[in-house]
Parts: C-alpha cells; sequence; structure tokens
C-alpha cells in the first residue's frame, strides 16, 4: 500500500500531509512550520528557492519573486484583472512551472518527515476552478513528479475534515472560506458518509490580501509609496485579530522619513468592513442556490486565514443568525481534507465518498444561436449526459458542436470551451442523428464525445488542449449576469424561436397561395397577406420585440388554419386519386 499525500495548494500559503496508522496529520519542514508561503524566488544565478525563503527576498527582488500564482494558472496568457508585480515571461517561466516548483517543495517536506519517497497526491482547488485550471494543476503536480490521483474542491475538503468524525449524522453544513486572494462559500451536505456540494458561489479577488492593501493605503502618509506599507499592515492586522489596539512602526521606510502610528481595533474594523460585508451576498445565493434556509443548516465552518479576525465571526454570524463552528484550525482545516481524502483513496480510511458539483452549466449552441444546456450548474459529479441533435437544414453535410460553459440564454454570451465539426451523409432536413454527450470524471474534468448514430462514427473532443480565456473573476460575474439580463436574455430567446418559426411560415403560406390560386377567396387572401404583412414588418423591425413577433406568428397561423386544413384534405384526395381509389 503506498502513501498518498494530501496537498493544500492555496493562493498564499501551502500544506502537505498523510495519514499515519489511521490519523491525518500535516508535515512541517525543517524549522517545524506546516505553513509553506507559496512564494517562489528565481535568483539571478538560476537557483530557485520555495517558501518562507522566497517571500523574504520579495521585497528585495519584487521582479524575480513569484506570488499568488494560483491566480494566473490555467489563464491562456496571464491576462485578467490582476496584473502580477512580476513578469513570468522575463523570469523565463510559467504558471505551470512555478506551481510546480511549490508542489516540488511540498513533496520534499513530506518526504524528508517520512523518510521516504513518496509519488502520489490529491491536490485541493477552488470549486471555481474551471477545467483548464483544474487540468493545468493536475500537470504542475505531475511536473514536480506526482502522480496526481484526484483534485478535490477546497469547500469540500474543509467539510471532510469537519465531517470525519460525524459520518453516521445527517448534516447541511456551510463552508466559509476566507482566504488571501479569494471568498469562497458552499453549502454541504453529510448523510452516511456522503458528502454532496449543493451550491458553491464566491469571489475570486477578495480576501486578506485586500485588507492588507487598504490598510497601508490608509497608514500610508500623503507622497509616500502604498508599497512599502503592505507588510507592516498585515502584521498589525494579524496583531488586531486578539489585540484591541496596535503600535505600528516603520523607521526611514523611505531613507529620511519614519512611521509610527497607534490602530484602534474601532478604527480598522470601519476600515474593512466593506471588504467584508462583500461577501454576504455571495452567501445568500449560496443558500438560495441549494434550497436551504439558514436556520436549516446545521453548522457554518469557518476556514481560511482571514476568518481569524473578529469582525468576520460576528458578520458571518450576523449573516447566517448563528454563531460559527470554529472547530477547525482555519489555516489546515483544507489540507486535512485533502489529506483525508488522500487516505480514502489509499486504503487507510473508509467510509466516506465525496461528491462535487459543476459550477457553471455546460451545453451546446443550437440552431438559432441559443444555449442548449446538457449539464445544469450545481449537478453532482462525475455525471454524464446527452441529447440528439438533428440537422437544421436540407442536404446539410456536417454540423458545428461548439461547446460551451455559462448561464446566458444566447450561445455567444456564454463561453465556448472546443468545437468539433461532426460530418454525416447528406439528406432532407432532421434526417441527421448526432447524439452528443458530455461526461465529467471525478477531477471535474469534461469529455464531449459526439456520435453520428447512422454510421456509429465517433468524433472525441479533446477540451483538455482548449486552454478557456476566463479569469476566476468572471465566473462570478457570469453567474450574476445571467440574473442580472435574465429578462432580456429570455426575450432573446423568444426572439429567435418566433424568427425561425416566421421563417418557416412565411414561405409555406406563399407557397399554398400560389398552389391554391382561384380556391382562395379574396376576402380570406386579404386577410391571409395581411396577416403575413405584420409578421415580415416585425421580423425586420429594427428593434427585436418578441412578444410582438410572436403574435403576428399566431395570427398568421390563425388566418391560414382553414387553408392548411383545406391543403391536407386536397393532398389527400389526390393521393387516393393517384392510387386510384378514388
Ligand atoms: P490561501 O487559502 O489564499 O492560501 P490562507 O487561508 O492561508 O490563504 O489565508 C491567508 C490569509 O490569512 C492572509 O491574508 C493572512 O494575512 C490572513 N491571516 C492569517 N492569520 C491571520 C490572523 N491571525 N488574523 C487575520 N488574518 C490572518
Ligand atoms: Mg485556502
Amino acid at each position: 500500500m503506498s502513501l498518498i499525500l494530501g496537498i493544500d495548494l492555496g493562493t498564499t500559503n501551502s500544506l502537505v500531509g498523510v495519514v499515519d496508522s489511521g490519523f491525518p496529520i500535516l508535515l512541517a519542514d525543517e524549522e517545524g512550520q506546516r505553513l509553506t508561503p507559496s512564494a517562489v524566488n528565481y535568483a539571478a544565478d538560476g537557483s530557485i528557492i520555495v517558501g518562507a525563503a522566497a517571500l523574504r527576498k520579495r521585497a528585495l527582488e519584487p521582479k524575480r519573486t513569484v506570488t499568488s500564482v494560483k491566480r494566473l494558472i490555467g489563464r491562456r496568457s496571464g491576462e485578467g484583472d490582476w496584473k502580477p508585480p512580476y513578469q513570468l515571461s522575463e523570469i523565463g517561466t510559467t504558471p505551470l512551472q512555478v506551481s510546480a516548483e511549490i508542489l516540488k517543495r511540498l513533496k520534499a517536506i513530506a518526504e524528508r518527515a517520512l523518510e521516504q519517497t513518496v509519488s502520489r497526491a490529491v491536490i485541493t482547488v477552488p470549486a471555481y476552478f474551471n477545467d483548464a485550471q483544474r487540468n493545468a494543476t493536475k500537470q504542475a503536480g505531475e511536473l514536480a513528479g506526482l502522480t496526481v490521483e484526484r483534485i478535490v474542491s477546497e469547500p469540500t475538503a474543509a467539510a471532510l475534515a469537519y465531517g470525519l468524525d460525524k459520518l453516521s449524522e445527517r448534516q447541511k453544513i456551510a463552508v466559509y472560506d476566507l482566504g488571501g486572494g479569494t471568498f469562497d462559500i458552499s453549502v454541504l451536505e453529510m448523510r452516511e458518509g456522503v458528502f454532496q456540494v449543493l451550491s458553491t458561489a464566491g469571489d475570486t479577488q477578495l480576501g486578506g490580501d485586500d485588507i492588507d492593501r487598504a490598510l497601508a493605503q490608509h497608514l500610508c502618509p500623503a507622497g509616500a509609496d502604498p508599497v512599502r506599507f503592505v507588510e507592516v499592515a498585515e502584521v498589525a492586522k494579524k496583531r488586531l485579530s486578539t489585540e484591541d489596539s496596535t503600535r505600528i512602526d516603520l523607521p526611514f521606510y523611505d531613507g529620511t522619513n519614519s512611521l509610527s502610528v497607534e490602530l484602534s481595533l474601532a478604527e480598522f474594523e470601519k476600515m474593512m468592513r466593506p471588504f467584508i460585508e462583500r461577501t454576504r451576498g455571495h452567501c445568500l445565493r449560496a443558500l438560495n442556490d441549494a434550497g436551504v434556509k439558514a436556520d436549516e443548516l446545521d453548522a457554518v465552518i469557518l476556514v481560511g486565514g482571514s476568518t481569524r479576525i473578529p469582525l468576520v465571526r460576528r458578520y458571518v454570524a450576523e449573516i447566517f443568525g448563528r454563531e460559527p463552528d470554529i472547530s477547525q484550525n482555519p489555516d489546515e482545516a483544507v489540507a486535512l481534507g485533502a489529506v483525508i481524502q488522500a487516505g480514502i483513496l489509499s486504503g487507510s480510511l473508509k467510509n466516506v465518498l465525496l461528491l462535487d458539483v459543476t459550477p457553471l452549466s455546460l451545453g451546446i449552441e443550437t440552431f438559432g444561436g441559443l444555449m442548449n444546456t446538457i449539464i445544469p450548474r450545481n449537478t453532482t459529479i462525475p455525471c454524464k449526459a446527452g441529447e440528439m441533435f438533428t440537422n437544421a437544414v436540407a442536404n446539410q453535410q456536417d454540423m458545428l458542436i461548439r461547446v460551451l460553459q455559462g448561464e446566458r440564454e444566447l450561445a455567444k454570451d456564454n463561453w465556448e470551451l472546443g468545437r468539433v465539426v461532426v460530418p454525416f451523409p447528406a439528406g432532407a432536413k432532421g434526417s441527421a442523428r448526432v447524439g452528443v454527450q458530455f461526461a465529467i470524471d471525478a477531477n471535474g474534468i469534461l469529455q464531449v464525445l459526439a456520435r453520428d448514430t447512422a454510421t456509429n462514427t465517433d468524433t472525441l473532443l479533446e477540451i483538455q488542449n482548449t486552454a478557456v480565456d476566463v479569469d476566476d473573476e468572471r465566473v462570478e460575474q457570469m453567474i450574476s449576469e445571467s440574473v442580472e439580463y435574465a429578462i432580456e436574455d429570455m426575450n432573446e430567446r423568444i426572439w429567435t424561436e418566433a424568427k425561425l418559426k416566421a421563417e418557416e411560415l412565411l414561405p409555406a403560406v406563399d407557397a399554398a397561395l400560389i398552389q391554391f390560386g382561384d380556391a382562395v377567396s379574396d376576402e380570406e387572401r386579404l386577410i391571409i397577406e395581411t396577416a403575413a404583412s405584420h409578421v415580415r414588418a416585425s421580423l425586420h423591425a429594427d428593434v427585436h420585440d418578441a412578444k410582438a413577433l410572436k403574435a403576428a406568428n399566431q395570427l398568421l397561423d390563425d388566418a391560414t388554419q382553414e387553408l392548411a386544413v383545406r391543403l391536407v384534405e386536397r393532398a389527400m384526395e389526390e393521393s387516393l386519386v393517384r392510387r386510384g381509389l378514388l
């Protein structure tokens, strides 16, 4: 039985542990530290330092010291709202390689503590990480010489750490995770050893760093550079988690001037309150998405270093109407959960099963540019779902399948994960049968399979290679926009459907009028033509009025009702005559 490490690869801090004789433990480095800062320094001579030592070099070598690289991993070229103070291209490395350095260091810490080599690991990622980000994390592990057995969402890991001794109970819990740079809130259900994430929400640009920067700004005398004050701000912030006031001293910060001020807890709380209040909306949404009322929760678990802040604890109590559970060490809960998951996989812990959910809906674009959801948001993974599609136009020879992720009604407003062209034999409209199947594995990685059922030809879409150009914040934005634009989107969807119907109806009516000629009375013809002209006017109007077009379609439908009946009757008559039955 080989050991599997549990790793919390954090934005700010990382930890590693293992199940030892049935107990999950976290491993310390040579200095007795279990927390390894997620910082990597690349010295000019080519040497690489990871952890606290790298962090100490940051002030002197800001361009050579990489921090918060988790914000960059799995994105196309480092675009996004977050601008790092370093240039990875100048250093000659990539987010994946930097993450691999951190993982190598954690592996070394574990091997030293365990006195044996280890090559397997479970790594946690934020619940909001998309496919590309999960994959990049997995690859970083492999680059560090680790076989990544499982990628687990951080809140799920935290819940596992909390719930290990409550396996026989049935509980609904919320995990409130406020770390260095990100905020995550998830609602989970635990039942007979099964952990299921019911919903997840958060803000990928909100955490202790924001508080440090705001405090630095607050402390910074006019004309000075606030960056110089970030470090003392963080120290002061941490002291104010246990003290009522603190003295901040920074002598000769620019060579001549010194800073020495007293900061009271009240003053500090007033300053940071707006940041903490930003978590409220996400909490309410997560509850709403899970269909759980705050008073139905059995516990609200706090994790992430920033939940040591007393104001955060009071505010969480206010949001959920109960005192939060602080039984978990906020810095270690996620790592401990990763260790437990690793223990389950290696067989040293039993009777627990993990179920995660998809953070955003997955689907494909259908005719008319609409989003057709195949796997809805918050579906438990692993999962598999599919649908059958056909050709919208006669003699079509292939179908373009665009795989989309997002909550909006129109394909163009969602993100494209990949595309593939599925060929099939040309035929009449509606003759093709293309099955599209989506499968998400336990790591949250998507595979898309398209099958032409006539020829049984399969096309496999490699989503992995299509790094999604999405910054974390936009996942969050996508969900809020889907709510914001719901009415507008619905209008566009009804419009598109009405437009497709009108485009089918108009030529059919024209053809019928020609075919019937004299059999249609002048009065009937006038009514039909008027109705048709209304449809055309609506269809070509500058403003897309979905309701008006739908109503016009309906009128044209009504006006041609009798004509349609006669058309059918005549067709039947003709067919009977042809077959010599009349
Ligand atoms: P991440 O998950 O982003 O790696 P952590 O959970 O390790 O982050 O949290 C790091 C953050 O917690 C930092 O912003 C740090 O300043 C903050 N933090 C740690 N200890 C305390 C404390 N005692 N009081 C307030 N903030 C703290
Ligand atoms: Mg964390």
